[in-house]
């Protein structure tokens, strides 16, 4: 753990806060952003904002309709914190039974979450330059982290990923915030993996960057660590979205194989993550 620094005692984050408790929220807001997402706002009498840091996650209890009964609780990376002291936001992709249940609460109903879970994005008040490159729900987990690193004065190069320009949700993102947005798109090619490799070879070579954030595709992943052992000086972090159960590291469900400087371990996702180095990212599982 860093040490504070005056006046951007926000960019730093402890890791693994334990606080985690349910919560019972009310639905202040629930729209759709697009045709896949919707917005979630939740309001509690809690002060979730302090205990709430940028990569952490809660567990969603989603309502039960009269033919969708999620069973688990589902994993939401916290998309907003705040202002007020209850305020939580969630960006979703109605994905399945969970999510598509989740999307009929209707605004003054009541839901049960519990949070916060797992670690936090390392954001240091002496980073001067950091680059996030989203794709997908990965925008949602990353969102925050761009609030913070404005607020401590950090600048932002935003690499955004999408099927389509429409998919893209750039406002959803950015959120007001000022950054150098490159976008790349499957439709025109320019987010294909080489396409991706030089452009961000490119603005790592014009500017030095000391991180580089991503989540929300696990082909970027592999193509960030690819690149990173040319860039020695920039790290890496990852916010893993893995299949998971309890959440709370008891299951075992999200055991995923890392390597740490030639240490294999197996780390549950939700526990010793969902944020881990992207050079100890093992991308097939090796056993034995
Ligand atoms: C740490 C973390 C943060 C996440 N943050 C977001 C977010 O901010 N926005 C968002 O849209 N999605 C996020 N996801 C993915 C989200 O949890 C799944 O889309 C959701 O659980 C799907 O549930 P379902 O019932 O609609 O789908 P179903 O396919 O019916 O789910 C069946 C089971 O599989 C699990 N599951 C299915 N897909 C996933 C997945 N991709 N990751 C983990 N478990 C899954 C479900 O939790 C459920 O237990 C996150 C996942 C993790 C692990």
């Amino acid at each position: 753990m860093h040490p504070p620094v005056p006046g951007a005692e926000s960019a730093c984050f402890q890791r693994n806060a334990q606080s985690v408790a349910s919560y019972r929220c009310e639905v202040a807001e629930h729209r759709w952003v697009n045709d896949r997402y919707k917005y979630l706002k939740l309001s509690a009498t809690a002060d979730l904002a302090s205990l709430t840091k940028p990569g952490q996650f809660y567990q969603l209890k989603c309502p039960t309709t009269s033919d969708l009964k999620p069973f688990l609780l589902r994993p939401m990376s916290v998309y907003g914190i705040g202002p007020e002291e209850g305020t939580i936001e969630f960006l979703y992709n109605v994905a399945g039974v969970g999510t598509h249940a989740l999307a009929h609460l209707p605004v003054g109903d009541h839901m049960d979450i519990v949070g916060p879970l797992g670690n936090t994005f390392a954001l240091e008040p002496s980073f001067r330059r950091i680059m996030v490159v989203a794709r997908g729900v990965g925008l949602a987990t990353m969102a925050p982290l761009l609030q913070h690193a404005a607020k401590a004065g950090i600048k932002i190069t935003a690499v955004m990923s999408a099927r389509a320009p429409r998919d893209l949700m750039r406002d959803e993102f950015l959120r007001g915030i000022e950054a150098e947005v490159h976008c790349i798109y499957d439709s025109d090619g320019s987010s294909s993996v080489e396409a991706a490799d030089v452009l961000i070879r490119r603005l790592l070579d014009e500017e030095h960057h000391d991180i580089i954030y991503t989540c929300g595709s696990h082909r970027v992943l592999m193509l960030l660590q690819h690149i990173l052992v040319d860039y020695p000086h920039t790290r890496g972090e990852v916010a893993m979205e893995q299949r998971m159960a309890c959440g709370m590291g008891v299951c075992l469900s999200c055991v995923r194989l890392f390597d740490r400087d030639g240490d294999k371990q197996f780390l549950r996702v939700c526990r010793e993550g969902p944020v881990f180095p992207i050079c100890d990212v093992v991308g097939e599982v090796e056993f034995g």
